[in-house]
């Protein structure tokens, strides 16, 4: 099984939360890939095409968190209802990113620990946004009970309320200096604004938008081992990979480049701040998109 925390796969056996989110990704046939060069690919946002990039982080919560976090990317991520109207269209695009950025957000960095909140315990040391909402006092002990009956009587307004608050984070004029769970997720949004540039320059996110629906409904309405072998071959096709390992290299290329100058000016800032004793989030892990804390609309 890919989940290794013991919580986790309870969640998934018993049919929870964790389950759900499986559940929804596993409708459409997936993958799940090594990287063949982990510079380019890192920042890649493959969810958005199917495909899961195979991640080793020494905390195996972390891990599972990832996993969870790229899934429900997948899973969530909506197409256009039929070919004639795959989203094209700029605008609907980012938005649609975004909101999918913020959903996977939400799950993997809040509502997860309103179903689980045993596993608060096993992920980071430092604080983290969902804190101040399930355990207020500081400590990772009894999670807020008002919190925990909201989750169980409607968890979807929940994680709405919390997916806002966490965006109104991201796009406040306010720095947070004093606030540090908050400043961190703020300094990882302006990622998603290049991601969008480097897509929606010359349209090319559109080929994935169409090669999606053609791929779901094939998917749906026949052989899914057929559909996915076609949207490999797609994936790999001359015209997407052009020659080289990984899907729309060009894009992957352009992303890495951000990514890396933030990654850098990032762990500059963890630098200076360790010196200064400050504890600091170590959000190495999901650093594509500050947003996303796992990749980009923020990802
Ligand atoms: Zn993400």
């Amino acid at each position: 099984m890919l989940f290794e925390t013991d919580e986790i796969k309870r969640s998934y056996d018993q049919c929870g939360l964790v389950w759900d989110v499986v559940e929804r990704f596993s409708k459409l046939p997936r993958f799940f890939f090594t990287p063949s060069d982990m510079n380019v690919e890192a920042p890649h946002f493959a969810p958005w095409w199917g495909g899961v990039m195979l991640r080793e982080y020494d905390n195996k919560a972390v891990q599972d968190l990832y996993y969870l976090h790229e899934m429900e990317h997948a899973g969530t991520m909506p197409y256009g209802p039929d070919k004639n109207h795959a989203i094209d269209d700029p605008v609907t695009f980012k938005n649609k990113i975004r909101d999918n950025e913020h959903q996977a957000s939400a799950l993997s960095e809040m509502t997860i620990y309103c179903e689980i909140p045993e596993l608060r315990r096993h992920t980071f040391s430092h604080p983290i946004f969902v804190d101040r909402f399930l355990w207020p006092r500081g400590t990772c002990e009894k999670a807020c009970q008002k919190f925990l009956d909201k989750w169980k009587n409607d968890p979807e307004m929940l994680s709405k309320e919390m997916m806002y608050a966490r965006a109104s984070v991201l796009t406040s004029q306010t720095d947070y200096e004093n606030d540090l769970a908050a400043f961190w997720l703020k300094r990882f949004y302006s990622q998603g604004q290049a991601w969008s540039k480097i897509w929606t320059k010359g349209g090319r996110f559109v080929q994935v938008e169409k090669a999606m629906v053609v791929f779901r409904d094939e998917s749906l309405g026949g052989d899914r081992r057929i559909a996915l072998d076609r949207h490999l071959q797609w994936l790999f096709s001359a015209e997407v990979s052009e020659g080289t390992s990984v899907p729309f290299y060009t894009q992957a290329r352009e992303f890495s480049t951000v990514y890396s100058a933030h990654k850098n000016r990032y762990l500059a800032a963890v630098k200076k701040n360790n010196e200064g004793e400050v504890i600091i989030p170590n959000r190495e892990y999901s650093s594509k998109w500050a947003v996303q804390n796992f990749s980009p609309g923020g990802g």
